[in-house]
């Protein structure tokens, strides 16, 4: 393979430019040439392509965000949309792709894929909703800035002996809420995979109070069935305590990314450069236990996404 492209698609996440430039650098490396499509499948569609250099990817490693910018593309998702940016790709000479972004992105791959392009997808997502690699890229930057604004929201919350709701994001997966609310000590968690019982949660808040807890952390992911304002109210009603909601919203997507963010970008940005060199079959780069793995495509599209039940049960029992 002689040519290949790469472009950031969906929610941007911290590391995207950690793999941009890895995959530039590895496959300037081996001698091939690099195209960055600006904005996604939009760009793509628009023909907004030049190609990179290694000097073209400096100074973004540390960077949040993504420079070569995304962008949500409904114009893509028909048939002729994917047919014309299978053509766009041919008529620059693009024989393979490096696709950074989450579930949704990933679908656009396949479909490029279906159209003879070798397509090879990195994790890039802060949500960690894939299930072909046990981390996604910008979930661990994500889940440190949720930390962060815990720890602060503690000492307000102590001082004040009030309950803070915090809403973090995942609409459909609720990793960031789970790790965070383990690490950062929260009273309770709410997530989509599993139904929650308020009354149960406010029992749990008057008993830690009766046991002396100057505070109650609760930690709620934006797609947990009841609204965060709901939550709030009725929190605040039952347990007669002055209750606050913290929607950490888009904060949690930007800053710098951290070490393993760092790391997990571009070792799977490596491992497709590879792939691509090597001509195999369109993939999905993750890691599996510490390691690389590649997945074929269609195949890591198609698991069905698994809930760390012991992880939620254990936060019940260290807050009790
Ligand atoms: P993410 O990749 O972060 O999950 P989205 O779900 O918004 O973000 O997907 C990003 C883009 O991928 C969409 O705007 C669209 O262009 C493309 N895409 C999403 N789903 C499909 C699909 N089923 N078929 C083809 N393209 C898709």
């Amino acid at each position: 393979m002689k040519r290949i492209g790469v472009l950031t698609s969906g929610g941007d996440s911290p590391g995207m430019n950690a793999a941009i430039r890895a995959v530039a650098r590895c496959a300037i490396d081996k001698g091939m040439e690099v195209y960055g499509i600006q904005r996604g499948y939009e760009g793509l569609l628009d023909g907004e392509i030049r190609q990179l250099d290694r000097s073209s990817v400096g100074d973004i490693l540390h960077r949040g965000g993504t420079m070569l910018k995304t962008a949500r593309s409904e114009r893509f998702k028909t048939p002729e949309g994917i047919a014309r940016a299978a053509e766009m790709l041919r008529t620059f000479g693009i024989e393979g792709l490096v696709v950074i972004g989450g579930d949704g992105s990933m679908r656009g791959g396949v479909e490029l894929a279906r159209k003879g392009i070798t397509v090879m997808c990195l994790p890039g997502t802060i949500d960690n909703d894939l299930q072909y690699t046990d981390f996604t890229i910008g979930f661990d930057t994500a889940v440190n800035t949720v930390l962060d604004a815990i720890s602060k929201l503690r000492d307000t919350s102590s001082a004040h002996d009030r309950t803070t709701v915090v809403e973090v994001m995942g609409r459909h997966c609720g990793d960031i809420a789970l790790y965070a609310g383990l690490a950062g000590g929260a009273e309770a968690i709410l997530v989509p995979e599993v139904p929650s019982d308020v009354n149960e949660i406010c029992r749990h808040i008057i008993e830690g109070r009766n046991r002396g807890k100057l505070h109650s952390i609760i930690i709620k992911a934006e797609g947990a069935g009841i609204s965060s304002e709901e939550l709030t109210r009725t929190i605040e009603q039952k347990t007669g305590k002055e209750t606050r909601l913290v929607v950490l919203s888009y904060l949690q997507r930007g800053g710098s990314p951290t070490l393993r963010d760092r790391n997990l970008a571009t070792l799977t940005a490596a491992r497709a450069v590879d792939l691509l060199w090597e001509d195999s079959s369109s993939k999905a780069v993750g890691e599996i236990s510490g390691e690389i793995v590649a997945t074929d495509l269609e195949e890591a599209l198609n698991l069905p996404r698994e809930f760390d039940r012991e992880m939620y049960d254990l936060i019940s029992v260290l807050s009790k």
